[in-house]
């Protein structure tokens, strides 16, 4: 929201390059996706050359070694990123276009030269795309339990179970899989890298969801696929270690989706509040909406600061898992309660398709349930403090 003090703000956060970066993603926005996002979302997809589109500007490359195509940056420039990408006002679009950003990190950080070159590269140029696949049918949360089995065959592992929400799957050319490779528990746990035209492997038809219509969502199939064993990410058995680093980003970017959901529920808010006459008089005009809408900019307010400092932490290399559980946890709570309010404020019009709060109120039930429930965050939260 441009707020009058924003820039005072948040300068601490943002120097002038992120702030032209800003710039650079928001024109983007409001020329290649904005006009086309209500088309999305009722056909429950978007053009695979969109991934190509934002490549090619670099959005989706930063954080990344240059010698495999990406480009110098830090977590703000990756937040600036999210959060224009998200002013388009589906934030389910984002999900499938930030499917890279959760399924890549584990080979950046732990792939050999050869795996990045074949599997990080084309994702990174847009060539490729790139899905994340954890969560199994039989469970998401209790991720140290799950089913999809890799045996290990000579040069091959074989490769047997399913996953299930997984975002991107119709579009993905590789999965990001995790797999039991050892006995029960975590420490059973691998990362490989799966090609989707590998026989044996098959993709549902889309899912239908409450909210993120334009995103690709969908169950994946491994019935015997033979996956080289050239394409386990890192050490065999270390995959949990290796998911749950890679939850943190996800989860801080979850949570600056839920505050850039209520930012822009706030923004419709406010003008709608002012143009809506109610009794003879605009509805800012009633002390129970002003209330209402200054409650919500104050819980915009705190969860934006917690979340930014957070996310400088992390810029810092200083661990915050239990804090960017209270991030994502936090900013949640604020957009369940923002989006609620300002459907309230728009009355029967907040009910209807074509308003934008409508499916922000719809599309903000996912986040606190995606990258690791509430109730998990607390699990993780109360963990480290007791
Ligand atoms: C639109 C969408 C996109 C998604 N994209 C992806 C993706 O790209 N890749 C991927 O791998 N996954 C993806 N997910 C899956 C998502 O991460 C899981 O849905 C989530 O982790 C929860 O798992 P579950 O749905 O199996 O719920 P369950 O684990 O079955 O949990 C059910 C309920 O029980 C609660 N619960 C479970 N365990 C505990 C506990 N120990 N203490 C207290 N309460 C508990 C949960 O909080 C929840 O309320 C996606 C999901 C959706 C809906």
């Amino acid at each position: 929201m441009e707020t009058k003090n924003s820039s005072v703000t948040y300068q601490q956060y943002f120097s002038k390059e992120h702030e032209l970066l800003r710039k650079a993603v928001r024109d983007f926005v409001k020329k290649e996706i904005t006009p086309f996002v209500e088309e999305w979302e009722e056909a429950n997809d978007f053009p695979k050359e969109l991934y190509k589109k934002v490549a090619d500007l670099g959005f989706n490359s930063i954080g990344y070694p240059e010698e495999y195509g990406g480009t110098p940056g830090d977590i703000f420039d990756q937040i600036v990123v999210t959060e224009e990408l998200c002013r388009c006002g589906s934030t389910g679009l984002v999900a499938s276009l930030g499917s890279h950003g959760i399924s890549l990190p584990p080979i950046a950080a732990h792939g050999t030269p050869e795996q990045k070159k074949k599997y990080l590269e084309p994702v990174i140029t847009g060539d490729r795309i790139s899905a994340l696949g954890i969560t199994e049918p039989s469970g998401g949360s209790d991720v140290a339990n799950l089913k999809t089995t890799a045996i290990r065959e000579g040069d091959y592992y074989l490769v047997n179970g399913s996953k299930t929400f997984i975002t991107s799957a119709l579009h993905a050319d590789q999965i990001t899989c995790a797999v039991r490779t050892g006995g029960e528990g975590a420490h059973g746990i691998s990362f490989l890298i799966i090609d989707t035209d590998t026989p044996g492997f098959s993709v549902s038809k889309e899912l239908k969801k409450m909210g993120w219509w334009a995103s690709n969502t969908g169950e994946i199939f491994f019935d015997n696929c033979r996956v080289p064993v050239e394409n386990l990410i890192g050490e065999e058995n270390k995959g949990f270690y290796y998911i749950m680093e890679n939850f943190q980003a996800e989860r801080l970017s979850l949570a600056l989706m839920a505050n850039i959901t209520s930012e822009l529920a706030l923004e419709e808010s406010l003008k709608y509040a002012r143009e809506r006459d109610a009794f003879g008089k605009p509805l800012t005009g009633f002390q129970v909406t002003r209330h209402k809408l200054a409650d919500m900019a104050t819980m915009l307010e705190a969860s934006r600061e917690f979340t930014y400092r957070v996310a400088a932490k992390m810029n810092a290399g200083v661990e915050q898992i239990k804090e960017v559980s209270m991030a994502k946890n936090f900013a949640c709570t604020v957009s369940n309660q923002v989006t609620f309010d300002a459907t309230q404020i728009f009355g029967g019009y907040g009910f209807m398709r074509g308003y934008l709060v409508e499916r922000l109120y719809r599309d903000n039930r996912i986040l606190s349930i995606g990258g690791g429930t509430q109730e998990i965050m607390k699990e993780i939260i109360s963990k480290l403090i007791l």
